[in-house]
């Protein structure tokens, strides 16, 4: 599936919109940072142009799986982000910051080289953004526990906790 946009046919007085779905599979990024995701993400793209400035709102919806980071299971996590992203030329960026060392992170506006506009990257990075730093199934979740890995969510065990064995009321709970 081609997610290239020649940069030449972004106009100031024309909206450019594309729309459908993508599978996450033929996302490299995200199967890095991920694991394996088999589902789709639906994408909507509007693009203009403001002089030398390429403007990009769109929207992506989807649901990745996770493993639990407290559990171990997978879970699902659906996620819709929507974004506004303005993209000038990598030339201008020169010229605009000069010898200063400046990484595109570090701009809050993207940077476009080359002849062509990657929807695909651009939808990658929004998805990426969205992803929590600690993936848990539910915020009840009890995880497994440390002793037997039984997972605690499922069942209970009877190992007595860990850190309790010489707390002087620990005798109470038997
Ligand atoms: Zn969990
Ligand atoms: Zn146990």
């Amino acid at each position: 599936m081609d997610l290239l946009v020649r940069i030449q046919d972004i106009t100031e007085n024309k909206l450019l919109q594309y729309e459908g779905d993508h599978p996450m599979k033929k996302m490299d990024e995200l199967q890095k940072v991920v694991g394996e995701q088999k589902r789709e993400v639906h994408y909507q793209f509007n693009l203009t142009r403001s002089g030398r400035f390429l403007l990009v709102k769109g929207a992506v919806e989807g649901t990745l799986v996770f493993d639990c980071d407290r559990c171990l299971e997978p879970f699902d996590f659906p996620q819709q982000e929507k974004f506004r992203v303005t993209l000038l030329p990598a030339e201008s960026q020169r010229t605009l910051f000069g010898d200063q060392d400046m990484s595109e992170e570090e701009l809050e506006v993207g940077i476009y080289q080359g002849e062509c506009l990657d929807l695909k990257t651009i939808m990658e990075e929004q998805i990426l953004l969205g992803i929590p730093m600690k993936k848990i199934c539910s915020d009840t979740c009890r995880g497994i526990c440390s002793q037997c890995g039984n997972n605690l969510n499922v069942n209970n065990c009877s190992c007595s906790p860990p850190d309790n064995s010489d707390h002087p009321f620990a005798g109470l709970r038997q």
